[in-house]
């Protein structure tokens, strides 16, 4: 059976940096969840975060492939470097994607670790950039497509 990685907050599951969730309206999603198709991840609260958490962004000029590699860092707004548990997040994901047969992943666009056309812009101003975030990247490197929760369509005819 196709199995697709997902962002637990896609799912409704309150594990935002704020305690909200970013449930999709989708049958597709509803479909795909009970056929048990969908296996939930939030790679922050793997990583050891806590809910509530204050919100982090990329260093600006920077993006999730450069803090994989080192060269950039992820900064809470009360100016915490919290990149190493950002890479944490972003190996085990892949490391779940890869136990449980994931080729596919569906994230949440916009955060530092789950974007996957904008990320914030590392000033906490909320303004954005194009760009993705560190779980991506990750994923991406080791061949698993990545779609945000406004692509669902692509990923339904990608399945197909
Ligand atoms: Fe967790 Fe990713 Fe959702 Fe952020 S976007 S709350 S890291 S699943």
């Amino acid at each position: 059976m196709t199995k697709i990685l997902i962002s637990a907050c896609l799912l409704g599951r309150p594990v935002r940096y704020n305690g909200s969730s970013l449930s999709v309206e989708s049958s597709l999603v509803s479909d795909w969840r009970n056929s048990g198709m969908l296996v939930p991840l939030c790679p922050e609260i793997a990583a050891g975060f806590p809910t509530p958490r204050p919100p982090a962004e990329i260093e600006h000029g920077k993006l999730g492939p450069d803090v994989l590699s080192g060269e950039a860092s992820i900064f809470e707004n009360n100016g915490r470097d919290v990149s190493e548990q950002f890479v944490l997040g972003a190996s085990l994901a892949v490391k779940t994607a890869h136990e449980t047969g994931c080729r596919f992943a569906l994230l949440a666009d916009g955060s530092p670790s789950c974007g996957t056309t904008f990320v914030y812009s590392g000033h906490h101003d909320g303004k954005t950039r194009d760009g993705l975030g560190v779980v991506t990247a990750a994923l991406l490197e080791h061949g698993i497509e990545v779609y945000s929760q406004h692509r669902i369509q692509e990923l339904a005819s990608r399945l197909r």
